[in-house]
């Protein structure tokens, strides 16, 4: 049979209901709780930084949710977006195996971004709100979010962690161009911020210390709202649309993924293209696997503790019950700069808890190679989170060939690389250094975190 390279589909077979995982979910996650009384939260201890119906988005127990006619009609200027066969890739490594990957890297925010930022400024437009403020780590979310919030006229702060800030200027300008305002964190304009610099002036910045400035920024003004681009359930129930449109991408090909892989930064772009995949296994009986891949030198899901911890380092989220490495952990320089999060979503942390799926962490060296492989061969160079994903393919490939079996495999190409260039210049270098936690490191940054007292 002819193998089919491209699978594209029209605007009108794009889904219009995003899938939400907690409608089916044998365990369900444990309650957040209020960061001071450690009691859980209900819906008006949020309102002051979000809109009411993400709210509500974050709680539901609905297994689908409409998608508004505007945002689906914003969608179309990019989606659905592509699934390619990687039949030059796998020619390279002469393997058995079949690679697919969905590539999220073609709208304008050039990553799977755009897909939750979109929503997120229209319904914080609907409910009034002004102006909105948020972190970005390597700049792909805050390069999303410029844009969405400028389409519905919003303004828009960003705090953008201070070592991706320096090595990567033209996401800030692009942002910029978008019309957003962006400084370096940490920065003087909060406390949270003055107070990282009075310990460590030259400290190179989290997105656990970017999200409390931005959220400190927005609790002092009732038209402000505060918009996150990761972790929580409304940003992963807006991702799911990915795997939708995958899985009759994949109805369309004739084969049905073994394995379905993303990069692991808090959650979304992973669980955006698995989670209509695991629905298939829980409710229609199917055996696909799941992996997830962080780096060594950030790895949550793979050395670090399940436990309740805040989402920022100054302790203004609600306590969430997920794998994390402390909240005050502050990452390596590496240049996967939206994989350097202390912790993990909560929804991922449960179903990793109870065996639904997998995780392994990687060294960037391996993976810049994969990703290198990967853009000789299919002529897309990845965002350095992607390649995370590509390596652990090329590790399914590799192991089902030694097994003598053939694989299909999906992974979720989260991004593509062109404001990352610099990260391909050391790489080429030589100049890329591997670093890997030690689980002694993990045990010192867990046993640091300090909990407000309980009333
Ligand atoms: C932000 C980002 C990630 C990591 O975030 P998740 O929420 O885990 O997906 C991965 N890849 C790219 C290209 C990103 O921009």
């Amino acid at each position: 049979m002819e193998k089919l390279r491209k699978i594209i589909l029209s605007e009108k077979e794009m889904p219009t209901k995003w899938y939400n995982i907690l409608a089916d979910m044998p365990n369900k996650p444990m309650p957040p709780l209020h960061p001071v009384t450690r009691q859980p939260i209900g819906p008006e201890d949020l309102a002051a930084v979000f809109p009411m119906e993400l709210i509500k988005q974050e709680v539901s127990m609905e297994r689908y949710i409409d998608i508004p006619d505007e945002v689906i009609s914003l969608y179309h200027t990019y989606r659905p977006s592509p699934l390619f066969r990687a039949v030059e890739l796998e020619k390279v490594l002469g393997t058995k195996s079949k690679i697919y990957y969905k590539y999220e890297g073609g709208n304008y925010s050039g990553s799977h971004k755009a897909n939750t930022a979109i929503p997120q400024a229209y319904y914080n437009k609907q409910e009034g709100v002004r102006r909105i403020t948020t972190e970005t780590g390597a700049g792909q979310w805050g390069s999303a979010m410029s844009f969405a919030c400028n389409h519905f006229g919003l303004e828009l702060l960003v705090f953008m962690v201070k070592v991706s800030y320096n090595q990567k200027p033209g996401r800030k300008l692009l942002m910029n161009a978008y019309g957003a305002r962006v400084v370096p964190s940490p920065s003087t304009m909060t406390n949270a911020g003055r107070h990282v610099l009075e310990l460590d002036p030259d400290s190179p910045g989290s997105l656990g210390i970017a999200i409390s400035e931005a959220m400190e920024v927005a609790v002092q003004d009732p038209y402000t709202k505060y918009s996150l681009g990761s972790v929580l359930n409304h940003v992963i129930l807006h991702q799911t649309i990915v795997g939708e449109e995958a899985l009759i991408q994949m109805e369309k090909t004739g084969d049905y993924p073994d394995v379905v892989i993303g990069c692991f930064g808090g959650g979304s772009n992973f669980s955006g293209i698995a989670f209509p995949f695991l629905r298939e296994n829980l409710l229609k009986g199917k055996k696909t696997r799941f992996m997830t891949v962080e780096p060594a030198s950030c790895p949550k899901l793979t050395k670090g503790k399940f436990m309740y911890d805040f989402g920022d380092s100054a302790g203004m989220t609600p306590l969430l019950p997920m794998y994390t490495l402390g909240h005050n952990f502050i990452p390596e320089k590496i240049h996967a700069g939206g994989l350097r999060y202390h912790g993990a979503g909560v929804l991922v942390s449960q179903l990793l808890k109870d065996g639904f799926i997998e995780a392994k962490a990687k060294m960037q060296r391996e993976c810049f190679e994969g990703g290198v492989l990967f853009a000789k061969a299919e002529g897309i160079l990845p965002a350095p989170e992607s390649t995370y994903a590509i390596a652990a393919a090329l590790d399914e490939a590799r192991r089902a060939d030694l097994e003598g079996v053939s694989k299909t495999i999906l992974f979720n190409l989260s991004g593509h690389g062109h404001f990352d260039i610099s990260a391909y210049e050391k790489f080429f270098e030589g100049n890329l250094p591997d670093h890997e936690m030690t689980a002694a490191e993990v045990e010192k940054a867990i046993s640091e975190i300090e909990f407000p007292a309980a009333n």
